[in-house]
C-alpha cells in the first residue's frame, strides 16, 4: 500500500504530482537541488531532502542521493514524472531493488521504447503501423543509399536513443545523405552516448497524433483518446489540443483501439503515449513515451481522468477506475506551454518573476510552480507553466483561451504568453488546419 510518494522531479511536475497524492491521502517528500530550496514543492510538500548542488547531473539525475533520500523519508515509492530519470530503465530496476515502487512502467518496456529502433520493430510485431523506413540501425552510407532509395527521397536521418529532436537530420538527396548521415551520428554520439541511427521516410506535411494509454497489471488497457501536438518548434511541442480537429469519431476509436490492443499485446504497465505522424488519412508510429507527457492534462479535461492518480493507483497494484465505455470524451481542450524565454528569439530568460497574475474563471486551469517573487535557476528548461482551458466545444475553447491569456500577467522575465497572444488569432489556428511545419513558417523560420 503507498502511503509516501518521493517526487523526483522538480517544477509545475513536482507540483502536480503533490496534488494527485494529496487528494489520494498519500504523503509527499519533494527532493529539490540546492537551486530549488525556494521551489512551490519543496513548500507545500510534507517532507523535503537537498540532494545536490544546482546542476542536474549532481542531483535530480544522482540515483544514489534520490534511493538515500527514499530511505531517509520512508518512501514506498518513487515518481519521476517526465524528463530526468523518468525513462532511465536502470533507476526503474535500481528502485525496484530497493523494495520500493517505481510509478511507471517495468525497466523492460522502458529499455525497449527507449530504443526506437526496437520500438518500431515491436510495433510492427503487434500490428501498428509504422513510417516506412531501414528495418534497422543503417551501418554504412551505402547501405542506407540503397534503402533511401527504396522508399524514395526526402528521408530522414534519426538516432536510435534519440529525444528532444536531438540527432535528427533531412536529406533531400542522396548527395546529402552521406551528410546528414555523419552530422546525425556526432549529435547522437554527444547527447545521448550512442551513434546508431536509422533512416525513415520524410513525410512532407503530417500531423504528430499521439494516443494516450493506461494499463494495471490486471490486464486491462485502456486509451484515452488523441492528442494533436502539430505545433512545433524545431520538434518541440508548444501548444497541444484534443481531440484533433483532423480526426472524425470512427477515426479516433479505430487508432485507439489498435493501440490499446498492441499495449495489452506488450504486457505494458502504467501510463504512455504513443506518438504518430498522420498524413492523408493514414497512421504511421513514430515513438512510444514510457512516462507521463508534460500535455497529460489536456487529456484530463476532455475526460475528467486524474492519471497521475491512475498511475499510483496501477504502480500499488490496483485494477483501473474505469473501463473504456467510461472514458468519456467530452468538448475540447487546450495548452499552452509557458516558458520562460523570448517570445521571438526564444532565447531563455531566467530571473525574478516580478508580477504573477493567474487566469481563472470556468474551465480555466493553470498547472505551474511559479509566482511573484519567484526567482528561475538558468539551470533547468525554461518551462514555467501550462495553460489549460476546456470548452463544450472548439470554438468555445478558443475563445476561452484568448480570455484568459488576456487575464495572465507574467512581468519581471519574458515569457512566450504574447506568442500563443498572436496564435489564437491565427486563422489556421483557429481553423484547426496546420502541420507540424506550420508554425515554423509562421514564425517566419522555413
Ligand atoms: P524525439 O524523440 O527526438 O522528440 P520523435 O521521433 O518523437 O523525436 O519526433 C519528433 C518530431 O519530429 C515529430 O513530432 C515530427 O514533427 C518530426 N518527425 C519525426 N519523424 C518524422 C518523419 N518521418 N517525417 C517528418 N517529420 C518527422
Amino acid at each position: 500500500m503507498i502511503e509516501k510518494v518521493l517526487i523526483a522531479n522538480r517544477g509545475e511536475i513536482a507540483l502536480r504530482i503533490h496534488r494527485a497524492c494529496k487528494e489520494m491521502g498519500i504523503a509527499t517528500v519533494a527532493v529539490h537541488s540546492e537551486a530549488d530550496r525556494d521551489a512551490m514543492a519543496v513548500r507545500l510538500a510534507d517532507e523535503s531532502v537537498c540532494i545536490g548542488p544546482a546542476s542536474s547531473t549532481e542531483s535530480y539525475l544522482k540515483k544514489s542521493s534520490i534511493l538515500a533520500a527514499a530511505e531517509i523519508t520512508g518512501a514506498d515509492a518513487i515518481h519521476p514524472g517526465y524528463g530526468f530519470l523518468s525513462e532511465n530503465a536502470q533507476f526503474a530496476e535500481m528502485v525496484e531493488a530497493h523494495d520500493l515502487i517505481f510509478i511507471g512502467p517495468t525497466a523492460e518496456h522502458i529499455r525497449t521504447m527507449g530504443d526506437k529502433i526496437a520500438a518500431k520493430q515491436a510495433m510492427i510485431d503487434t500490428g501498428v503501423p509504422v513510417v516506412p523506413g531501414s528495418e534497422g540501425g543503417v551501418s554504412s552510407v551505402s547501405e542506407a543509399k540503397k534503402i533511401a532509395r527504396k522508399i524514395g527521397y526526402p528521408v530522414l536521418v534519426k538516432a536510435a536513443s534519440g529525444g528532444g529532436g536531438r540527432g535528427m537530420k533531412v536529406a533531400e538527396t542522396e548527395k546529402a545523405l552521406e551528410m546528414a548521415i555523419q552530422t546525425a551520428k556526432t549529435e547522437a554520439k554527444a547527447a545521448f552516448g550512442d551513434d546508431t541511427v536509422y533512416l525513415e521516410k520524410y513525410l512532407g506535411q503530417p500531423r504528430h497524433i499521439e494516443i494516450q494509454i493506461i494499463a494495471d497489471t490486471h490486464g486491462n488497457v485502456c486509451h484515452l483518446w488523441e492528442r494533436d501536438c502539430s505545433l512545433q518548434r524545431r520538434h518541440q511541442k508548444v501548444f497541444e489540443e484534443a481531440p484533433s480537429p483532423a480526426l472524425n469519431q470512427a477515426q479516433r476509436e479505430e487508432i485507439g483501439t489498435i493501440v490499446a490492443k498492441a499495449v495489452k499485446k506488450l504486457g505494458y504497465r502504467g501510463a504512455g503515449t504513443m506518438e504518430f505522424l498522420y498524413e492523408d488519412g493514414k497512421f504511421y508510429f513514430i515513438e512510444m513515451n514510457t512516462r507521463l507527457q508534460v500535455e497529460h492534462p489536456v487529456t484530463e479535461m476532455i475526460t475528467g481522468i486524474d492519471l497521475v492518480r491512475e498511475q499510483i493507483r496501477v504502480a500499488d497494484g490496483k485494477r483501473l477506475s474505469f473501463s473504456q465505455e467510461d472514458v468519456l470524451l467530452v468538448g475540447h481542450a487546450i495548452e499552452c506551454r509557458i516558458n520562460a524565454e523570448h517570445p521571438e528569439t526564444f532565447v531563455p530568460s531566467p530571473g525574478t518573476i516580478t508580477d504573477f497574475h493567474a487566469p481563472g474563471g470556468p474551465d480555466v486551469r493553470l498547472d505551474s510552480a511559479a509566482y511573484a517573487g519567484y526567482r528561475i535557476p538558468p539551470h533547468y528548461d525554461s518551462l514555467i507553466g501550462k495553460l489549460i482551458v476546456h470548452g463544450r466545444n472548439r470554438n468555445e475553447c478558443v475563445m476561452r483561451l484568448r480570455r484568459a491569456l488576456d487575464e495572465m500577467v507574467i512581468g519581471g522575465v519574458n515569457t512566450t504568453l504574447p506568442l500563443h497572444r498572436r496564435l489564437v488569432e491565427a486563422t489556421d489556428v483557429i481553423d484547426g488546419t496546420y502541420n507540424i511545419h506550420w508554425l515554423e513558417g509562421f514564425l517566419g523560420l522555413d
